[in-house]
């Protein structure tokens, strides 16, 4: 199906909602927004969730997490250094870093000057070094230099936040969790699946919508999603899989030809086959 405005839902309501009178604009897409919220019950809400998930699911098969790692620590470790960085950087950074740190006692007895330098790449590389130090620290007293498998003992760790711990349990742990990252939480918002911009609130809102089991594919399908689509400044919604259920579509180019050329990643044909280009 090639997705176009006059094709896709693209109205903003609830399917089997009227459309509107007006023709999509970016200007009209809050006021749609607004109606659309208002005609949704909340079991209306969970379904176009799930279905949104299910869709993000057929045009992600692959989603994972981006950082590159083979134990646990190494995913603290890439995670700690993901702040204000990018996965690609931190993955050409880190082959020498784990073979060069390669459990919780290395971290704990690095000399500060030299582990800095393996991850100045990174930036803020100063502060990333005191976590790394003191994360090894912490764990040879505190876990007998392994990570702990609870939310609770992972965020009491130098340099785990909830989302790093999320990120840890979901990944390397098998455990569902969130992850309420800035694509996340802008994306959420956008489906007006919660208006929080608080990534707390954000994760237990979003983890009423969809089943537990789901939580740690749906984070990567998002985060997936707003990378190579629902981009922060120019969404590509004429070339998105859930214009149907997107109150938001029409905040981009809905041209099919001008949102093609906004779809990014090694996944690009793919999405766009499904969007019938
Ligand atoms: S790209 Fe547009 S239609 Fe797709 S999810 Fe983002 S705002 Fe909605």
């Amino acid at each position: 199906m090639r997705v176009s405005p006059s094709t896709a839902s693209g109205n903003g309501l609830p399917p089997g909602s009227e459309p509107s009178e007006t023709p999509q604009t970016a200007a009209a897409a809050p006021q749609r927004k607004t109606r659309a919220r208002q005609a949704e019950t909340r079991l209306g809400l969970v379904r176009r969730a799930r279905r949104m998930n299910r869709e993000l699911a057929t045009a992600f098969p692959d989603a994972h997490c981006e950082l590159d790692f083979t134990t646990p620590l190494e995913l603290a470790v890439a995670t700690i250094l993901s702040a204000q960085c990018t996965d690609e950087r931190v993955n050409l950074t880190t082959p020498a870093l784990f073979a060069r740190y390669p459990d919780a006692r290395a971290y704990a007895e690095a000399n500060r000057a030299e582990l800095e330098e393996y991850i100045r790449p990174t930036g803020f590389f100063r502060n990333k070094a005191s976590s790394l130090i003191g994360l090894g620290q912490a764990l040879l007293e505190r876990h007998d230099g392994e990570l702990p498998h609870t939310l609770t003992e992972l965020v009491q760790l130098p340099g785990i936040g909830r989302k790093t711990a999320n990120v840890i349990l979901g990944n390397a742990f098998g455990v569902p969790g969130i992850t309420v990252d800035t694509h996340f939480g802008r994306l959420v918002r956008r489906w007006g699946w919660t208006d929080e911009e608080d990534p707390v609130k954000v994760e237990h809102i979003v983890g009423a919508l969809i089943e537990r089991k789901e939580w740690t594919m749906l984070s990567h399908r998002v985060i997936f999603h707003g990378r190579r689509v629902c981009h922060s400044r120019k969404p590509a919604c004429g070339a998105c899989v859930l214009v149907k259920d997107c109150p938001s579509f029409g905040i981009g180019p809905t041209d099919p030809e001008a949102a093609a050329k906004l779809v990014k990643g090694p996944e690009r044909d793919h999405l766009l086959e499904l969007v019938g280009r």
